[in-house]
Protein backbone atom coordinates (compact mmCIF):
# COMPACT_ATOMS: atom_id res chain seq x y z
CA UNK A 1 0.00 0.00 0.00
CA UNK A 2 1.00 3.82 -0.51
CA UNK A 3 2.27 5.22 2.31
CA UNK A 4 2.72 8.73 0.53
CA UNK A 5 -0.02 11.35 0.02
CA UNK A 6 0.22 14.62 -2.31
CA UNK A 7 -2.52 17.52 -1.84
CA UNK A 8 -2.50 19.98 -4.89
CA UNK A 9 -3.78 23.73 -3.58
CA UNK A 10 -4.25 25.18 -6.67
CA UNK A 11 -4.43 28.68 -5.80
CA UNK A 12 -2.09 31.79 -5.65
CA UNK A 13 -2.55 35.71 -5.04
CA UNK A 14 -0.43 36.42 -7.55
CA UNK A 15 1.02 34.49 -11.33
CA UNK A 16 4.42 34.38 -11.62
CA UNK A 17 5.55 35.12 -15.40
CA UNK A 18 7.18 31.92 -15.55
CA UNK A 19 5.19 29.21 -14.11
CA UNK A 20 3.06 26.64 -15.68
CA UNK A 21 1.73 24.72 -12.57
CA UNK A 22 -1.81 23.81 -12.59
CA UNK A 23 -2.38 27.28 -10.60
CA UNK A 24 -5.20 30.57 -10.59
CA UNK A 25 -5.66 33.71 -8.99
CA UNK A 26 -7.90 33.18 -5.61
CA UNK A 27 -9.58 36.81 -5.99
CA UNK A 28 -13.85 35.09 -7.27
CA UNK A 29 -12.59 31.30 -7.05
CA UNK A 30 -14.70 29.21 -5.28
CA UNK A 31 -11.74 28.08 -2.50
CA UNK A 32 -14.50 26.67 -0.44
CA UNK A 33 -16.03 24.58 -2.87
CA UNK A 34 -12.95 23.64 -3.82
CA UNK A 35 -12.34 22.18 -0.54
CA UNK A 36 -15.33 20.37 -0.02
CA UNK A 37 -14.42 18.20 -3.32
CA UNK A 38 -10.91 17.65 -2.02
CA UNK A 39 -11.54 16.70 1.40
CA UNK A 40 -14.73 14.46 -0.19
CA UNK A 41 -11.67 12.67 -2.29
CA UNK A 42 -9.40 12.21 0.97
CA UNK A 43 -11.97 10.19 2.17
CA UNK A 44 -11.61 7.84 -0.93
CA UNK A 45 -8.34 7.39 0.00
CA UNK A 46 -7.73 3.45 1.92
CA UNK A 47 -4.51 4.30 3.88
CA UNK A 48 -4.89 5.36 7.20
CA UNK A 49 -1.57 6.02 8.07
CA UNK A 50 0.99 7.65 5.98
CA UNK A 51 4.72 7.90 6.09
CA UNK A 52 4.98 11.01 4.23
CA UNK A 53 2.66 14.05 3.50
CA UNK A 54 3.22 16.69 0.71
CA UNK A 55 0.79 20.23 0.40
CA UNK A 56 1.68 21.83 -2.32
CA UNK A 57 0.54 24.17 -5.45
CA UNK A 58 -0.40 26.72 -6.19
CA UNK A 59 -0.08 28.01 -3.11
CA UNK A 60 -1.33 26.71 -0.37
CA UNK A 61 -0.64 29.20 2.32
CA UNK A 62 -2.91 31.33 -0.17
CA UNK A 63 -5.33 29.85 2.02
CA UNK A 64 -7.06 31.87 5.03
CA UNK A 65 -6.23 30.76 8.34
CA UNK A 66 -10.01 29.39 8.73
CA UNK A 67 -9.16 27.28 5.45
CA UNK A 68 -5.70 26.13 6.22
CA UNK A 69 -7.71 25.17 9.62
CA UNK A 70 -10.28 23.23 7.90
CA UNK A 71 -8.41 21.62 5.36
CA UNK A 72 -5.50 20.25 8.24
CA UNK A 73 -8.20 19.25 10.35
CA UNK A 74 -10.05 16.78 7.79
CA UNK A 75 -6.59 15.66 7.04
CA UNK A 76 -5.66 14.78 10.12
CA UNK A 77 -8.90 13.41 11.16
CA UNK A 78 -8.53 10.82 8.44
CA UNK A 79 -4.54 9.95 8.26
CA UNK A 80 -1.81 9.10 11.03
CA UNK A 81 1.21 11.12 9.74
CA UNK A 82 4.17 8.64 11.29
CA UNK A 83 7.21 10.94 9.53
CA UNK A 84 7.23 13.76 7.40
CA UNK A 85 4.58 16.29 6.77
CA UNK A 86 5.52 19.15 4.57
CA UNK A 87 3.53 22.26 3.55
CA UNK A 88 4.86 24.66 0.31
CA UNK A 89 4.88 28.32 1.83
CA UNK A 90 5.39 31.51 0.17
CA UNK A 91 7.66 33.98 2.21
CA UNK A 92 5.19 36.97 2.32
CA UNK A 93 2.16 34.57 3.09
CA UNK A 94 3.60 32.60 6.03
CA UNK A 95 2.36 34.82 9.04
CA UNK A 96 2.63 33.94 12.48
CA UNK A 97 -1.65 33.13 12.81
CA UNK A 98 -1.00 30.67 9.69
CA UNK A 99 2.46 29.10 10.84
CA UNK A 100 0.63 28.52 14.35
CA UNK A 101 -2.55 26.81 11.81
CA UNK A 102 0.54 24.83 10.42
CA UNK A 103 2.33 23.61 13.53
CA UNK A 104 -0.96 23.07 15.80
CA UNK A 105 -2.25 20.62 12.82
CA UNK A 106 1.57 18.96 13.20
CA UNK A 107 3.29 20.09 10.12
CA UNK A 108 6.58 19.32 10.87
CA UNK A 109 8.75 20.56 7.24
CA UNK A 110 7.96 23.55 5.36
CA UNK A 111 9.22 24.24 1.91
CA UNK A 112 9.76 27.99 1.00
CA UNK A 113 9.34 29.54 -2.22
CA UNK A 114 12.45 31.95 -1.96
CA UNK A 115 13.48 31.52 -5.33
CA UNK A 116 16.46 34.00 -4.72
CA UNK A 117 17.40 36.92 -2.74
CA UNK A 118 18.03 39.32 -5.52
CA UNK A 119 15.04 41.48 -5.06
CA UNK A 120 15.39 42.73 -9.00
CA UNK A 121 15.57 39.18 -10.19
CA UNK A 122 12.30 38.40 -7.34
CA UNK A 123 10.39 41.05 -9.49
CA UNK A 124 11.20 40.00 -12.70
CA UNK A 125 9.93 36.74 -11.74
CA UNK A 126 6.68 38.15 -10.80
CA UNK A 127 6.58 37.31 -6.69
CA UNK A 128 4.24 38.32 -4.79
CA UNK A 129 7.03 38.37 -1.92
CA UNK A 130 10.74 41.01 -1.48
CA UNK A 131 13.85 40.12 0.07
CA UNK A 132 12.50 41.39 3.73
CA UNK A 133 9.29 38.67 3.64
CA UNK A 134 12.10 36.14 3.57
CA UNK A 135 13.57 36.62 6.72
CA UNK A 136 10.29 37.61 8.62
CA UNK A 137 8.74 33.77 7.50
CA UNK A 138 12.22 32.31 8.66
CA UNK A 139 12.05 34.49 11.83
CA UNK A 140 8.41 33.12 12.46
CA UNK A 141 9.32 29.67 11.97
CA UNK A 142 12.31 29.88 14.37
CA UNK A 143 10.36 31.35 17.03
CA UNK A 144 7.92 28.57 17.32
CA UNK A 145 10.39 26.11 16.85
CA UNK A 146 9.80 24.97 13.67
CA UNK A 147 13.43 25.22 11.99
CA UNK A 148 13.19 22.18 9.36
CA UNK A 149 12.63 23.77 6.28
CA UNK A 150 13.62 23.94 3.00
CA UNK A 151 14.98 26.91 1.14
CA UNK A 152 13.29 26.47 -2.84
CA UNK A 153 15.71 28.27 -5.15
CA UNK A 154 16.26 28.63 -8.52
CA UNK A 155 19.28 29.71 -11.21
CA UNK A 156 19.54 30.53 -15.00
CA UNK A 157 17.12 33.71 -14.36
CA UNK A 158 17.23 35.98 -17.02
CA UNK A 159 20.13 39.01 -16.06
CA UNK A 160 21.21 36.52 -12.99
CA UNK A 161 25.29 36.88 -12.42
CA UNK A 162 27.56 34.47 -10.74
CA UNK A 163 27.68 37.11 -7.80
CA UNK A 164 24.05 36.34 -7.24
CA UNK A 165 24.19 32.80 -6.93
CA UNK A 166 27.24 33.50 -4.15
CA UNK A 167 24.89 35.60 -2.84
CA UNK A 168 22.55 33.06 -2.13
CA UNK A 169 25.31 30.80 -1.03
CA UNK A 170 26.03 33.63 1.70
CA UNK A 171 22.52 33.48 2.59
CA UNK A 172 22.56 29.60 2.83
CA UNK A 173 25.98 29.92 5.08
CA UNK A 174 24.12 32.35 6.93
CA UNK A 175 20.15 30.63 7.52
CA UNK A 176 21.91 27.13 7.83
CA UNK A 177 18.30 25.67 6.33
CA UNK A 178 18.39 22.03 6.59
CA UNK A 179 17.66 21.22 2.91
CA UNK A 180 17.65 23.26 -0.32
CA UNK A 181 16.12 22.66 -3.63
CA UNK A 182 17.89 24.67 -6.22
CA UNK A 183 16.48 24.06 -10.21
CA UNK A 184 17.24 25.66 -13.26
CA UNK A 185 14.28 27.83 -14.53
CA UNK A 186 12.66 26.15 -17.55
CA UNK A 187 11.11 28.26 -19.55
CA UNK A 188 8.14 26.09 -20.02
CA UNK A 189 5.71 27.43 -23.44
CA UNK A 190 2.54 29.80 -22.59
CA UNK A 191 4.19 31.81 -20.03
CA UNK A 192 5.31 35.85 -19.80
CA UNK A 193 8.68 34.59 -20.35
CA UNK A 194 8.41 31.91 -23.11
CA UNK A 195 6.74 34.89 -24.98
CA UNK A 196 9.26 37.51 -23.89
CA UNK A 197 12.07 35.35 -24.81
CA UNK A 198 10.55 34.57 -28.25
CA UNK A 199 9.79 38.22 -29.43
CA UNK A 200 13.59 38.66 -28.09
CA UNK A 201 13.05 40.87 -25.37
CA UNK A 202 14.56 38.87 -22.39
CA UNK A 203 17.39 36.56 -22.59
CA UNK A 204 18.12 33.12 -20.57
CA UNK A 205 22.11 31.64 -20.51
CA UNK A 206 23.37 29.04 -23.03
CA UNK A 207 23.66 25.84 -22.41
CA UNK A 208 26.98 26.30 -21.47
CA UNK A 209 26.68 29.30 -18.66
CA UNK A 210 24.05 27.01 -17.29
CA UNK A 211 26.07 23.92 -16.71
CA UNK A 212 28.94 26.69 -15.44
CA UNK A 213 26.32 27.63 -12.81
CA UNK A 214 25.28 24.38 -12.05
CA UNK A 215 28.74 23.12 -10.94
CA UNK A 216 28.99 26.15 -8.87
CA UNK A 217 25.55 25.41 -7.08
CA UNK A 218 26.68 22.06 -6.27
CA UNK A 219 30.69 22.82 -5.12
CA UNK A 220 29.15 25.95 -3.22
CA UNK A 221 26.95 23.75 -1.32
CA UNK A 222 28.75 20.60 -0.87
CA UNK A 223 31.47 22.99 0.54
CA UNK A 224 28.74 24.70 2.88
CA UNK A 225 28.07 21.19 4.38
CA UNK A 226 24.87 20.51 1.76
CA UNK A 227 25.77 17.07 -0.34
CA UNK A 228 23.90 16.54 -3.24
CA UNK A 229 21.74 13.68 -3.18
CA UNK A 230 19.44 14.01 -6.14
CA UNK A 231 20.21 16.31 -9.43
CA UNK A 232 18.42 19.52 -8.20
CA UNK A 233 18.42 18.63 -4.67
CA UNK A 234 20.85 19.14 -1.38
CA UNK A 235 20.19 18.27 1.99
CA UNK A 236 22.39 18.32 5.72
CA UNK A 237 22.49 14.69 6.95
CA UNK A 238 19.57 13.16 7.10
CA UNK A 239 17.31 15.65 6.24
CA UNK A 240 16.44 14.64 2.55
CA UNK A 241 12.83 14.81 1.29
CA UNK A 242 11.74 11.17 2.45
CA UNK A 243 8.26 12.38 0.28
CA UNK A 244 10.38 13.10 -2.67
CA UNK A 245 12.42 10.06 -2.72
CA UNK A 246 9.22 8.33 -2.95
CA UNK A 247 8.97 9.64 -6.58
CA UNK A 248 12.17 8.94 -7.39
CA UNK A 249 12.36 5.38 -5.87
CA UNK A 250 9.54 5.32 -7.86
CA UNK A 251 7.03 3.97 -5.19
CA UNK A 252 3.32 3.99 -4.93
CA UNK A 253 1.77 7.45 -3.54
CA UNK A 254 -1.60 8.86 -3.57
CA UNK A 255 -1.96 12.18 -5.22
CA UNK A 256 -5.54 14.78 -4.48
CA UNK A 257 -7.01 17.85 -5.62
CA UNK A 258 -7.04 19.22 -9.17
CA UNK A 259 -4.15 18.32 -11.77
CA UNK A 260 -2.71 15.99 -9.00
CA UNK A 261 -1.43 12.52 -10.14
CA UNK A 262 -0.58 9.15 -8.29
CA UNK A 263 0.77 5.91 -8.79
CA UNK A 264 -0.81 2.75 -7.23
CA UNK A 265 -0.97 -0.65 -8.55
CA UNK A 266 1.33 -0.01 -11.13
CA UNK A 267 -0.91 2.37 -12.93
CA UNK A 268 -0.98 6.17 -13.04
CA UNK A 269 -4.03 8.55 -12.66
CA UNK A 270 -4.32 11.67 -13.23
CA UNK A 271 -7.28 14.36 -11.74
CA UNK A 272 -9.40 17.03 -13.66
CA UNK A 273 -7.06 19.86 -14.07
CA UNK A 274 -9.69 23.28 -13.65
CA UNK A 275 -11.05 23.51 -10.77
CA UNK A 276 -15.03 24.19 -11.49
CA UNK A 277 -14.64 20.64 -13.55
CA UNK A 278 -12.95 18.87 -10.60
CA UNK A 279 -15.81 20.28 -8.29
CA UNK A 280 -18.37 19.41 -10.32
CA UNK A 281 -16.90 16.10 -11.17
CA UNK A 282 -16.77 15.46 -7.46
CA UNK A 283 -20.64 16.49 -6.90
CA UNK A 284 -21.77 14.47 -9.40
CA UNK A 285 -19.65 11.28 -9.55
CA UNK A 286 -17.55 11.15 -6.47
CA UNK A 287 -14.65 10.92 -8.58
CA UNK A 288 -12.21 13.24 -9.84
CA UNK A 289 -9.86 10.73 -12.10
CA UNK A 290 -9.54 12.07 -15.50
CA UNK A 291 -7.39 9.07 -17.12
CA UNK A 292 -5.76 6.68 -15.61
CA UNK A 293 -2.68 4.99 -17.46
CA UNK A 294 -1.45 1.14 -16.36
CA UNK A 295 2.29 0.79 -16.70
CA UNK A 296 3.65 -2.35 -18.49
CA UNK A 297 6.66 -3.74 -17.17
CA UNK A 298 9.20 -2.02 -19.86
CA UNK A 299 7.70 0.91 -18.49
CA UNK A 300 8.05 0.23 -15.04
CA UNK A 301 11.61 -1.30 -15.70
CA UNK A 302 12.01 2.64 -17.59
CA UNK A 303 11.19 4.31 -14.57
CA UNK A 304 12.59 2.50 -11.91
CA UNK A 305 16.06 3.35 -13.82
CA UNK A 306 15.11 7.25 -15.02
CA UNK A 307 13.64 7.98 -11.81
CA UNK A 308 16.46 5.86 -9.57
CA UNK A 309 19.10 7.72 -11.70
CA UNK A 310 17.79 11.07 -10.63
CA UNK A 311 19.30 10.41 -7.01
CA UNK A 312 22.92 10.47 -6.24
CA UNK A 313 22.74 7.08 -4.63
CA UNK A 314 21.35 5.90 -7.63
CA UNK A 315 19.09 2.44 -8.19
CA UNK A 316 19.18 -0.27 -5.61
CA UNK A 317 20.68 -3.35 -8.11
CA UNK A 318 18.48 -6.07 -5.55
CA UNK A 319 15.52 -3.92 -5.33
CA UNK A 320 15.12 -4.02 -9.43
CA UNK A 321 15.58 -7.56 -9.39
CA UNK A 322 13.06 -8.62 -6.53
CA UNK A 323 10.71 -5.83 -7.98
CA UNK A 324 10.80 -7.21 -11.70
CA UNK A 325 12.10 -10.79 -11.03
CA UNK A 326 14.68 -10.31 -13.57
CA UNK A 327 18.43 -9.00 -12.58
CA UNK A 328 19.45 -5.92 -13.66
CA UNK A 329 22.36 -6.80 -15.53
CA UNK A 330 20.06 -9.14 -17.80
CA UNK A 331 17.84 -5.97 -18.72
CA UNK A 332 20.57 -3.45 -19.25
CA UNK A 333 24.03 -4.98 -18.56
CA UNK A 334 24.84 -3.86 -21.96
CA UNK A 335 23.86 -0.52 -21.60
CA UNK A 336 24.96 0.01 -18.30
CA UNK A 337 28.63 -1.37 -19.60
CA UNK A 338 28.70 1.08 -22.45
CA UNK A 339 27.46 3.90 -20.12
CA UNK A 340 30.44 2.95 -17.28
CA UNK A 341 32.62 2.90 -20.62
CA UNK A 342 31.53 6.54 -21.82
CA UNK A 343 32.00 7.93 -17.82
CA UNK A 344 28.62 8.67 -17.50
CA UNK A 345 27.53 5.59 -14.90
CA UNK A 346 29.48 3.65 -12.08
CA UNK A 347 28.73 0.73 -10.01
CA UNK A 348 28.84 1.45 -6.20
CA UNK A 349 27.58 -0.71 -2.86
CA UNK A 350 25.30 -2.40 -4.95
CA UNK A 351 23.51 0.69 -6.80
CA UNK A 352 23.99 1.93 -10.66
CA UNK A 353 24.57 5.64 -10.20
CA UNK A 354 25.42 8.53 -12.37
CA UNK A 355 28.85 9.91 -11.96
CA UNK A 356 29.46 14.17 -12.06
CA UNK A 357 29.93 13.98 -15.56
CA UNK A 358 27.15 11.46 -16.29
CA UNK A 359 24.56 14.33 -14.28
CA UNK A 360 25.78 17.27 -16.21
CA UNK A 361 23.87 15.27 -19.50
CA UNK A 362 21.47 13.68 -17.35
CA UNK A 363 18.91 13.55 -20.33
CA UNK A 364 21.02 12.27 -22.77
CA UNK A 365 21.80 8.91 -20.18
CA UNK A 366 17.84 8.50 -19.65
CA UNK A 367 17.53 8.09 -23.09
CA UNK A 368 20.17 5.21 -23.66
CA UNK A 369 17.61 3.02 -20.18
CA UNK A 370 14.75 3.22 -22.67
CA UNK A 371 13.52 -0.48 -23.61
S1 LIG B 1 3.40 31.07 -6.55
FE1 LIG B 1 4.13 29.14 -7.43
S2 LIG B 1 2.32 28.17 -8.34
FE2 LIG B 1 1.80 30.33 -7.93
S3 LIG B 1 2.20 31.35 -9.86
FE3 LIG B 1 4.06 31.55 -8.62
S4 LIG B 1 5.32 29.78 -9.20
FE4 LIG B 1 3.24 29.40 -9.94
Amino acid sequence: MAESLYIHIPFCNRICTYCDFNKVLINNQPVDGYLDALIRELQTIEAQSLRTIFVGGGTPTALSEAQLSRLLAAVTDRFQVTEEFTFEANPDELTPGKLDVLNNYGVNRISLGVQTFNEDLLKVLGRSHGYDDIFNAINHMEKIGLDNYSLDLMYNLPGETMQDLDDSLRHVRTLSPKHISWYSLIIEPHTVFYNQIRKGRMKVDDDDIEGQKYEHVINGLRALGYPQYEISNFSQPAFESEHNKTYWKNAPYYGAGAGSHGYIDNTRYYNIKPVNHYIQSMEEKGSVVKETLELDRKAQMEEEMFLGLRMNRGVDVERFGSKFGRSMDDVYGSVIRQEMDKGHVRSSRGYIALTDKGRMVGNTVFMEFLL
